[in-house]
């Protein structure tokens, strides 16, 4: 059984105060279209979270969009304006890469950071007809990107700008309108909200068509009956989280720097992104000569839950897009990500640096 769980950017646990609140509202019949008092009731749960959501974000209840989750989000903002060339990078989640295939994609450092010299370059030569997708922060090192930078130079050579914020929102993120970009994606589920619940975030003014036709729910830009449970508890865990303020993200990233200070200091252990700026709550840690997939299974054994950068899918063991995209040659095998959040407690680091030096010293 897990005891410890430390895979945070995979999906945090639901928070009470989501669970609460899906609760009450599962109990009636909750269509926000039905004019009737049921769906009157409904409405006024959609649009609170919508407001709660709006407040985390930085943005204005009304450029909020509802959507099924990140990758939903993702898949709209990249197929909204089809007449523009996609710029991105190669440490993007699938669910960007995989939504713009024939996208460009920026050079990055061996931090995964972006060169800007080369965006500046992509950014001359289609001025005027690009749309940049860089995201936030990354969900396997936690490294974050120089999003003002992009910004500047977006518009500078007339670009729109998303974001898919999904790792970096609810853990220190300026918001949709201190960033300056045009749109946004998030998660419910990476701030102990539900799964199967995101968002697009849009700034004001600008047009996004749904790539769902259907009723025309979230004002025409997302057809489909809204999925009531999930928006509320999305809602209440992202006023949980600005009620925590951001004492524990202080806390979170004290514990990651000492579990990788003690693991630096008893073996040959790298931390990928450590000299740059970084989320809290994420460290991608490798152990030189040991396949990710048996280090997870050997923490999975001892009750910790990490997960590998590394995917495994049909029996082939494939390396982590984004540490070979940093050029971490076969480290990119090697590295499991401890990723912590609003439940993790010091016991939880502890407990996964003992297993971690058993694992190192083949004891486990
Ligand atoms: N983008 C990033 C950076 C993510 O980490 C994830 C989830 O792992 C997603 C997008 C996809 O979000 P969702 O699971 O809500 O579809």
């Amino acid at each position: 059984m897990v005891s410890t769980y430390l895979d945070y950017n995979a999906t945090a646990p639901l928070r009470p105060e989501a669970k609460q609140a899906m609760i009450v509202v599962m109990g009636a019949p909750g269509n926000p279209s039905s004019v009737h008092e049921y769906g009157q009731m409904a409405r006024a749960h959609v649009e609170e979270a919508r407001r709660n959501v709006a407040a985390l974000v930085g943005a204005l209840p009304e450029n909020i969009i509802f959507t099924s989750g990140g990758t939903e989000a993702n898949h709209q903002a990249l197929n909204a304006f089809s007449d523009r060339v996609i710029i991105t990078t190669p440490v993007e989640h699938m669910a960007v890469l995989a939504a713009a295939p024939d996208a460009l994609l920026i050079d990055v450092d061996d931090n995964g950071i972006i060169d800007l010299d080369h965006l500046e370059n992509l950014l001359r030569t289609y001025r005027g007809g690009a749309l940049v997708s860089v995201m936030a922060a990354n969900n396997e090192t936690g490294v974050i990107q120089p999003l003002d930078a992009v910004v500047r130079l977006a518009r500078e050579y007339d670009a729109l700008v998303h974001s898919d914020a999904v790792q970096h929102f609810g853990k220190g993120f300026a918001g949709l309108r201190s960033s300056g970009v045009d749109m946004l994606t998030v998660s419910a589920h990476k701030i102990g909200g539900p799964t199967g619940v995101g968002a697009l975030v849009i700034r004001d003014g600008l047009s996004v068509p749904p790539v769902l036709i259907g009723g025309g729910q979230e004002s025409r830009r997302r057809g489909g009956t809204e999925n009531l449970s999930g928006i509320v508890g999305f809602g209440a865990a992202a006023a949980a989280v600005q009620a925590a303020g951001d004492g524990w993200l202080t806390q979170l990233q004290t514990w990651h720097q000492n579990l990788e200070d003690y693991l630096l200091a008893k073996s040959d252990a790298v931390i990928f992104g450590r000299q740059v700026e970084r989320l809290a709550n994420t460290s991608a840690i490798a152990m030189p000569g040991r396949m990710a997939e048996t280090q997870v299974m050997r923490f999975d054994l001892a009750g910790v839950a990490v997960s590998a950068g590394a995917a495994c899918s049909s029996g082939k063991v494939a390396a982590s897009h984004v540490l070979e995209a940093m050029k971490a040659g076969d480290l990119a095998h090697q590295t499991i990500r401890v990723s912590s959040g609003w439940a993790s407690t010091e016991e939880d680091f502890n407990r996964f640096a003992e297993i971690w030096l058993q694992v190192y010293k083949n004891q486990v």
